[in-house]
């Protein structure tokens, strides 16, 4: 199907595009968030990224949520899990204290009706890899068999691989993946500029085609989930999870653009992670570029953009 063939003239479209929006105020206000922008699909923070602590919604502000969600064009929601949870830690009290967040994160995603709670798999801190891809395997497993009844899909991203990152190679991805014994609540969400900073070429379709069916092949079924759409701000392979513009790094609009076609001929939705700066121009600007880079029409509420 060409993309604009699914392009209705309602303006309903089955591409799935968003970005990262704020939660500030209450998760109810995610929706006017991502409407004024056009979005059909957000990606929120359950709660403040750099503090541990947080309580589950209020059955006040699930029904506000609820009520909003029914009536928005916004039909998807993610939700990135802290960046504080480090499910690989060496250290016992940070493990802990990962593993407790993340359940209680997966259990807020549930609350929400989330599409997917994206994790980045760990950190091994300087010590030995494959000790630290155990111990992340471990904690999935137990947050996972602690709860049977998810319905959220938790979805390992891909890292630049800094600092001793887990997970920015498919088969550090594999390794955690395989020791599920629950592979149906997990799925993967890869990131355009992490993939480029850990020395994936995107240059070319082949090479795209060849990084993506690697990092599946982690997976013991399912397609890909999600995309986070970014720029790199340094070049191939420097390790450095540093997200630009679109068209403003070094991945660039050609590479990027392919990315787009991808997701939209598969129906992988595409979340921005872009800097934002002051106010929504730079929101406005990259999800018209999203548009414009794909070939698409720019939706109306992104014509002035830029
Ligand atoms: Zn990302
Ligand atoms: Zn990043």
């Amino acid at each position: 199907m060409s993309p604009e063939s699914r392009i209705g003239r309602t303006g309903k479209t089955s591409f799935r595009f968003g970005l990262h929006v704020s939660a500030a105020g209450g998760l109810d206000r995610i929706f006017e968030r991502g409407e004024s922008l056009g979005a059909n699909t957000v990606q929120i923070f359950s709660h403040s990224s750099r503090s541990w602590g947080f309580d589950l919604p209020t059955d006040e502000l699930l029904e506000a949520y609820r009520r909003q969600r029914s009536t928005s064009s916004v039909s998807r929601v993610y939700i990135h899990a802290s960046y504080l949870i480090n499910i690989a830690s060496e250290e016992h009290e940070i493990a802990l204290r990962s593993r407790d967040t993340l359940r209680k994160e997966l259990l807020t995603a549930d609350l929400l009706g989330a599409d997917g709670l994206v994790l980045h798999p760990g950190s091994a801190r300087g010590g030995d890899r494959s000790a630290a891809v155990r111990r992340a395997a471990r904690i999935l497993r137990e947050v996972l068999d602690s709860l049977p009844d998810l319905k959220t899909p938790l979805l390992l991203e891909n890292t630049a691989g800094a600092g001793s990152m887990l997970g920015s190679r498919p088969d550090e991805m594999a390794e955690i993946i395989a020791s599920i014994d629950r592979p149906g609540c997990l799925g993967l969400c890869l990131d355009s500029c992490h993939l480029f900073a850990a020395g994936f070429d995107l240059s070319s379709e082949e090479e795209l085609d060849r990084v993506l069916a690697d990092f599946l092949s982690a997976l013991p079924s399912g397609g890909l989930s999600l995309w986070h759409l970014n720029d790199a701000l340094f070049g191939l392979g420097s390790g450095r999870d540093r997200h630009a513009g679109l068209g403003e790094g070094h991945i660039g609009q050609e590479a990027l653009s392919r990315i787009i076609r991808k997701a939209l001929s598969s129906g992988v939705p595409v979340i921005l992670e872009t800097p934002k700066g002051e106010g929504e121009a730079l929101d406005r600007l990259n999800l018209r570029r999203l548009h414009t880079f794909a070939g698409l029409p720019v939706p109306e509420l992104l014509r002035d953009a830029g």
